[in-house]
């Protein structure tokens, strides 16, 4: 508890038992007044004062208004011991409501753990604690057992595992050693290792994942927006109802005013919507921060809602259900040696962060000389373009090649050609093979399960690799040889495809698919993969690249959407029975009371579930 909510508590314990004095004495009157005058205002200073200042702000109409009104109103009456009571139940449901919006926060702030405190360097055979923040690229810093790993790079030196369940979810620890690329937020486990930092700390995963979840609170659902402005409307119209309440009647009928004015109170009391006001954003606060802790971060209650209607899912195929981790395969070599070509190839695409290029500078596996390269350019769904040691190198697939008017010869081994040519002339080819990812069968079989009417992949690769791999994963429709803008048209002829209610889904790694992730209603990125540019374009982001975390996301939106929806239902029904109730003069003002408060609770209650959806 926070000291305010320790205040709270005191107050309301203090006002409770000056209540009870209070009904020990039978006084009548003024004195009456007096001894219930003490535990009101120990428990409702604050509700009244700020009701005051938001009628001198001129924003009159909320809840602190209500309650005012309802407990002056009864003090006006008569009814004493009823004012008090209100006051005070209404502050417990208030206390109970921060309560729970501490706890949500919190278990957000538990992926906050992930924040590093401070990195190791070596000083004079010496290991200093260093803010992360100091630490600049290429320097190296020590990774103890036990702690976590502060920033992004490459362990230069040691062995060991690291448990990145905090980042994806995932409980299988990852075995790490020299060469491996470990991502800051994880906690290295067995070993000690030595790090060369390959980005800044503002740029690492964890500052990218902290400001994501920071954000994402403040893109509202439109549930969440709907409720805000139906507050604004349906408070004033509760008191205009209320004072028809308390004038109408009697003036019709002549009856007794007193007794209208005592409906309408209860009336007031009944009508307050915190139970919505508070329970629809937690329920997507919660939804979003259970999403978090299985590794899929939803940049926004909006985003959130729509996963729950998704009808089309796209996905592109390398790098998303695909490994992107190329093994070449064959190398056919036309004038010059098998080992120049694959040099040439891997000087070329030195420069390039494609999983393609990644994987033939591998295969090369020698230092590149960067002062050999003149220069160096990506065509996107092509391949690149360099000239080394003088000559002008382009590494890429067909389309390439007949751009630059080179004669090339298709390759019968399966897998993904890269034709190279030299100056112009024909040089010969690499072929790279992919993997599929082991969950991908699995990934689009879920979605199939979770009623997913349509599954396309889109790719830049050759018909027959791409009509193979989707074959091989079950997906519907498969388009082949795409460029970039390729990819948005189908997107967009995808997009009036599906009916008016359903929202498309585009999956891809950030790799020549940016545009297409922010054209699709939710972009999907993979986020260790994936580059920084599809990070910051995707609306949700993968942790660990599975692709089975997708359905896993519609399910988790799916279900926080029905808490929103049984919330609204419960809340609204039940103050319209107690409201129609009340009218009727066939409850009082504790009945109403209970109401309120109980409607309120059980609705944070069933809120707070949303945070468990992931398990
Ligand atoms: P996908 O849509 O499957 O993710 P991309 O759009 O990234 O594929 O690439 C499409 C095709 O373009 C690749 O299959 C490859 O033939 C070629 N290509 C793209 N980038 C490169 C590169 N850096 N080197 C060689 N070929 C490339
Ligand atoms: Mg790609």
């Amino acid at each position: 508890m926070t000291g305010k909510q320790k205040k709270t508590l005191i107050r309301i314990i203090v006002s409770a038992v000056l209540l009870a004095a209070a009904r020990l004495f039978p006084f009548e009157g003024w004195k009456s007044l007096a001894v219930y005058a003490a535990p009101y205002a120990v428990i409702g200073w604050d509700v009244l004062w700020r009701a005051v200042r938001n009628i001198i702000h001129g924003q009159v109409f909320d809840e602190n208004f209500l309650m005012a009104l309802a407990t002056v109103g009864a003090l006006a009456t008569g009814e004493y011991p009823e004012a008090v009571a209100v006051m005070l139940f209404y502050q417990i449901g208030e206390l109970f409501q921060s309560c729970a919006v501490g706890k949500s926060r919190k278990s957000i702030a538990s992926l906050m753990d992930i924040r590093p405190d401070y990195a190791n360097i070596e000083k004079d055979g010496q290991l200093v604690q260093t803010d992360p923040e100091e630490i600049a690229v290429g320097d190296i810093i020590i990774v103890k057992p036990g702690e976590k790993i502060p920033l992004d790079g490459i362990v230069t030196e040691g062995k060991s595992t690291a448990d990145t369940s905090a980042l994806t979810g995932e409980s299988v620890p990852k075995t790490i050693y020299e060469g491996s690329d470990v991502i800051s937020g994880c906690i290295n486990q067995s070993g000690l290792i030595k790090v060369r930092v390959t980005k800044p700390f503002g740029e690492s995963t964890v500052a990218k994942i902290l400001d994501l979840v920071e954000n994402a609170s403040s893109k509202k659902a439109r549930a969440e927006n709907f409720i805000s402005k139906f507050a604004r409307v349906y408070t004033p119209v509760v008191v205009i109802a209320a004072l028809l309440l308390a004038a109408v009647p009697p003036l019709i009928t002549g009856g007794n005013w007193s007794e209208w004015i005592h409906r309408a109170l209860i009336f007031l009391v009944i009508s307050c919507p915190c139970a919505l006001v508070i329970s629809v954003p937690l329920s997507f606060f919660g939804g979003i921060g259970g999403a978090s802790r299985s590794g899929i971060l939803v940049k926004g209650g909006n985003y959130l809602e729509a996963l729950a209607a998704a009808e089309i899912v796209v996905f592109d195929k390398t790098g998303t259900l695909t490994k992107g981790v190329f093994n070449v395969t064959a190398v056919h070599s036309d004038d010059i040696s098998e080992s120049r070509l694959i040099e040439l190839a891997a000087y070329a695409e030195s420069y390039s962060v494609h999983p393609i290029a990644k994987s033939i500078t591998e295969a090369y596996g020698k230092d590149i000389d960067r002062d050999r390269i003149a220069s160096s350019q990506e065509l996107s769904g092509k391949g690149v373009k360099a000239v080394i040691d003088g000559a002008e190198v382009c590494a890429g697939n067909g389309k390439l090649m007949d751009e630059i008017g080179v004669s090339w010869r298709p390759c019968h081994h399966t897998g993904t050609t890269v034709h190279v040519a030299v100056d112009g002339e024909y040089a010969g080819h690499l072929v790279i093979s992919d993997e599929i990812k082991e969950t991908s069968a699995q990934a689009v079989a879920d979605l199939k399960a979770k009623g997913i009417s349509k599954t396309v992949m889109l790719t830049g690769d050759s018909k027959e690799t791409g009509e193979d791999t989707a074959g091989k994963l079950g997906i519907d429709q498969v388009c082949t040889q795409l460029l970039p803008a390729g990819k948005v048209e189908e997107v967009e002829k995808l997009l009036k495809e599906k009916s008016a209610k359903g929202r498309l889904v585009f999956v891809g790694d950030g790799i020549n698919d940016a545009p297409v992730l922010s054209r699709a209603d939710i972009g999907i990125a993979m986020g260790a993969m994936g580059s920084d540019a599809a990070i910051e374009a995707a609306d949700v982001v993968l942790m660990d690249d599975d692709p089975r975390k997708i359905a896993k996301a519609i399910d988790i939106s799916r279900k926080t959407l029905r808490i929103v929806r049984q919330n609204i239902v419960f809340a609204l029904g039940v103050k319209l029975a107690v409201l129609l109730l009340g009218a009727l003069g066939m409850a009082n003002m504790w009945e109403a009371v209970f109401a309120d408060v109980g409607v309120s609770v059980i609705a944070i209650i069933n809120a707070m579930r949303a945070m468990k959806l992931s398990k």
